[in-house]
């Protein structure tokens, strides 16, 4: 297509017709399900995004030294990959450029509508179309609902007794505050997960006093993630096959983590025991060792990946306090035995409440079934995206799809062809909705849940759980299962309804 006709399709789009696909968030997830459908003959689509641009997690996340410890060239989509990334994981701003450029690339841009948020989705079985309303009172309908908001969007702060009377500042590592200067501060971090791992090192010489409240220690592998030298870069760009070489050897590297994490007793133990070095060499200081070593099995919470993290605990002006915080006061935090710790800025690192899905939104299925009512005991969906009851909806980065060791691009570029394929197999039938069986979904998930069984997952408590101790995060197996389990979709695991006077066409077959 000359340079001309491209422009001109830009500023004409051919007539949108068939099937209207409503997807609702702008990160890597929406942004792979639209460009899979819109190569299948998919087009009439709109992305509603909360945030003022696209990008989700890598939009929300601009803390120092936010990055992916997954390497690019599997965090990346399979059907763009670049052969320039800086390093081996790549920071947040590189990421977030990437999602730009393949956006633009592939002409989603211009299908997302931003800073707008969903409030509610409704379906009406009359009509087989589902209704969404905006915090702004906008209204959006169409025939399929796509949530990609995914499991880490909503930052969770923990209620701590006199948490309002502290006369400091205070922020969420997701909604970092840049306004405010930490420079010669005394700062409290509370939480040491993925995000304050990340973090502590950038921020640890910039302020005066650091204190790092943890409650749990972790494991941790290395992580140096230096630029790549020029030469490897040369490699990478200009000798065939080393790029795919490179992401066919982290894959496997991903799913060698996987075998530690479903074998605790065997491949877990050496995995541990490699970590356990890294540590012992990283944490010189015994008292400090102590107070940093985990309680728990290797794996069964995120392993962390980083070097700077641990030397950074060592630092002069660092403190770790493994003490309970008991409550806050105007000028800081009281640890557990009335120990007080004085403080200007208090940075919430405290996670996500990952249960919530993509509550707060209301959900409302067919005869007015209710999806928070439905995942009362804990949520749950056939392969992570289908729920009875819900016809046309699927869902991205759903139940039991987040990975402890692999990339989570991986599975979205699954779930978006899964999707694709449902909605041929709804127009292959002239249907009105497509809704997965009761009974299947149930199976899926027992069968599921037995998966688990004897993996380190099981082992301790975390924000891969719900509150009745079920894990409703993770996936319990391999990237390769979830790809055998979503490659073809069977359709007799589906009802079809019939379509309502309006039959619905798709697009490029009309
Ligand atoms: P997180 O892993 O859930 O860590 C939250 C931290 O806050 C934990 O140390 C937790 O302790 C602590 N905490 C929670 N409630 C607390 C309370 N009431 N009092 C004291 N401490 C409390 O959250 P995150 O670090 O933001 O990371 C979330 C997820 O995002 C990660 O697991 C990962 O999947 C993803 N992430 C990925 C990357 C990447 O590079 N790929 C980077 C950042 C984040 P406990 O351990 O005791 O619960």
């Amino acid at each position: 297509m000359s340079d001309m006709s491209a422009t001109a399709e830009r500023q004409n789009p051919p007539p949108q017709s068939g099937l209207e696909v409503l997807i609702v968030g702008a990160g890597f997830g929406g942004i792979a399900a639209a460009i899979e459908l819109r190569r299948h003959g998919i087009s009439d689509i709109k992305i509603l995004e909360r945030a003022p641009d696209l990008g989700g997690t890598w939009f929300y996340n601009s803390y120092p030294g936010a990055a992916c410890d997954v390497p690019s060239h599997l965090y990346s989509f399979s059907f763009a990959q670049r052969l320039d990334w800086s390093r081996l994981c790549s920071v947040r701003s590189e990421i977030h450029d990437y999602l730009r450029d393949v956006a633009r690339g592939q002409q989603i841009d211009r299908l997302i509508h931003t800073s707008n948020t969903v409030t509610s989705c409704s379906w009406d079985d009359a009509s087989c179309r589902w209704t969404l309303t905006t915090e702004a009172g906008t209204v959006y309908e169409g025939d399929v609902l796509i949530l990609a908001t995914g499991q880490l969007h909503q930052p969770s702060q923990p209620r701590i007794e006199g948490a309002a009377s502290f006369a400091g500042h205070t922020f969420h590592s997701a909604e970092w505050d840049h306004e405010y200067s930490l420079a010669g501060k005394r700062v409290a971090v509370v939480g040491t997960g993925a995000s304050a791992v990340q973090f502590i090192p950038e921020i640890a010489a910039e302020v005066e006093r650091l204190t790092v409240f943890q409650r749990t220690g972790n494991w941790f592998l290395p992580r140096k993630n230096r630029q790549y030298p020029a030469a490897v870069k040369a490699a990478i760009r200009l000798i065939p096959g080393v790029q795919a070489f490179r992401r066919k050897f982290m894959f496997q590297y991903c799913e060698a983590i996987t075998v530690a994490i479903r074998h605790p007793r065997t491949v877990g133990r050496l995995v541990h025991a490699r970590s356990s070095a890294f540590m012992r060499m990283q944490l010189k200081d015994p008292q400090l060792r102590r107070k940093a070593w985990p309680d728990y099995t290797f794996g069964c919470k995120r392993v962390l990946f980083s070097s700077a993290f641990l030397p950074a605990l060592a630092r002069e002006n660092v403190e770790l306090v493994s003490a309970p915080i008991e409550r806050m006061t105007e000028d800081g935090i009281i640890t557990a035995g009335g120990v007080r710790h004085e403080l200007d800025c208090v940075i919430w690192a405290t996670g996500f409440k990952t249960n919530d899905f993509m509550f707060p939104m209301e959900i409302t299925g067919s005869d007015g079934r209710e999806l928070r009512e439905y995942w009362s005991a804990g949520a749950h969906a056939h392969l992570g995206m289908t729920i009875p009851g819900f016809p046309n909806l699927f869902v991205m980065y759903g139940p039991n799809t987040n990975t402890s060791g692999g990339s989570i691009i991986f599975y979205l570029e699954m779930q978006a062809a899964y999707i694709r394929q449902a909605l041929h197999a709804l127009r292959a039938r002239r249907a009105g909705a497509i809704d997965v069986r009761p009974e299947v979904e149930a199976a899926s998930d027992r069968a599921l849940q037995a998966r688990f069984a004897g993996t380190a997952w099981t082992q301790c408590d975390s924000w891969y759980r719900d509150e009745d101790g079920r894990i409703v995060a993770n996936w319990p197996g391999y990237m390769r299962e979830y790809r055998e389990r979503t490659e073809h979709l069977v359709p007799s695991e589906y009802r079809f309804m019939p379509a309502p006077d309006r039959a619905p066409v798709i697009g490029s077959q009309r």
